[in-house]
């Protein structure tokens, strides 16, 4: 166990906190007798660390899950059934099933973070989400150490989503997760624009569209490596049809997508745009320049200065639009 570990190159927005104890977890066995330590009555899951923010140093035991590993588990003519740990990279893993020709994740090529967190908010990118692909995941309840095996019906998943954000909050730790790949005839997802335009004049294939993905991500969000950042901060927010009228009358070119009769997603980061935040800088945090929906450590930047900015940009839209923005990104 490690003790006092700052915590600054184990998240995106690179906050320096704490961990007053901290263990890398590289088996089940490990996570098991770790989970089951009377020493702690709380413990903290802790992946790539590019979906939360740290607002105070960690007082529970902080067990980074390193679990590394995958294997094919069954193969049939058109597909297989992959099983990843809960430490493998997620880029990673995409790349390697476009090497392979294996179809259905090459939309959510460079999204960061771990295996084990993907399905805490169903990463999802590009028209493509982590339910459409997911078969199953090994999960360890925190309290019993006990393993359990959860199918696609039992996560709940929705909209940067899941079971694990609500019913199942802090309750288990994902171990690994199987996916259902195509072998052949992918199906491939170009419902963005963006991404019809990037692949234009190219052979439709698992590579390209990878490489285009990667290609307009590069060009739209800033590289955590170099500033401080999470990726969107907020969802983008469904309301109901009778607000959206109202919003509309008012702003004819509201962007939108119609999810049913009665309900409509509005982008957050339009929303955000025209509450005049956009590139808006305080001290050492801020809204992103070109893209308002990630807010960034320009510096130094403590996770209390961001949750800050976060509430106040929050605000600004409540009282412009009485929508309530819901924070993406998991406050520790
Ligand atoms: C530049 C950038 C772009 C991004 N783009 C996207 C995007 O397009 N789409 C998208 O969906 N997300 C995106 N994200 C968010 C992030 O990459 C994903 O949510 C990712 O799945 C987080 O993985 P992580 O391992 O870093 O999780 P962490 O940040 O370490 O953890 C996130 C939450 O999950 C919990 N957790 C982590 N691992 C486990 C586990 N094994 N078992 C149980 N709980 C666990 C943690 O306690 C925490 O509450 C982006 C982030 C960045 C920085």
């Amino acid at each position: 166990m490690e003790i006092n570990k700052s915590l600054k190159l184990y998240n995106t927005f690179r906050v320096d906190c704490i961990s007053e104890s901290f263990i890398n977890i590289t088996s089940t066995t490990n996570l098991k007798k770790a989970l089951l330590s009377n020493s702690f009555r709380n413990k903290f899951i802790l992946g790539g660390g590019s979906n939360l923010l740290l607002t105070k140093n960690i007082k529970d035991l902080c067990l980074h899950i390193n679990i590394k590993g995958r294997k094919i588990i069954k193969e049939t003519s058109k597909s297989i059934y992959l099983e990843i740990n809960a430490g493998e990279n997620w880029h990673k893993l995409v790349l390697w099933c476009v090497e392979n020709n294996y179809g259905g994740i090459e939309n959510l090529a460079y999204i960061p973070g771990n295996i084990g967190a993907a399905p805490i908010q169903n990463i999802g990118a590009y028209g493509v989400e982590l339910q459409d692909v997911f078969s199953s995941c090994m999960v360890m309840e925190k309290k019993t150490g006990k393993i359990e095996k959860f199918t696609l019906n039992d996560c709940e998943f929705n909209y940067r989503d899941s079971v694990f954000k609500n019913n199942y909050k802090n309750k288990f730790v994902i171990t690994s997760i199987c996916l259902k790949l195509s072998k052949k005839n992918h199906k491939f997802n170009l419902e963005y624009e963006g991404l019809r335009d990037e692949i234009e004049n190219k052979d439709i294939n698992l590579r390209n569209i990878f490489n285009a993905i990667i290609k307009i991500r590069k060009n739209k969000l800033p590289d955590p490596k170099k500033i401080g950042n999470c990726g969107s901060f907020f969802k983008n927010p469904i309301i109901p049809s009778n607000h959206f009228n109202l919003i509309q009358k008012k702003f004819i070119n509201l962007p939108y997508f119609k999810i049913s009769n009665n309900f409509f997603k509005i982008p957050a980061a339009w929303l955000i745009e025209k509450v005049g935040l956009k590139g808006f800088k305080k001290n050492e945090v801020g809204v992103h320049i070109s893209q308002p929906l990630v807010l960034v450590n320009y510096g130094n930047a403590s996770g209390k200065d961001i949750l800050d900015l976060a509430h106040f940009v929050k605000n600004k839209i409540k009282k412009e639009f009485d929508i309530e923005l819901e924070f993406e990104v998991n406050i520790i």
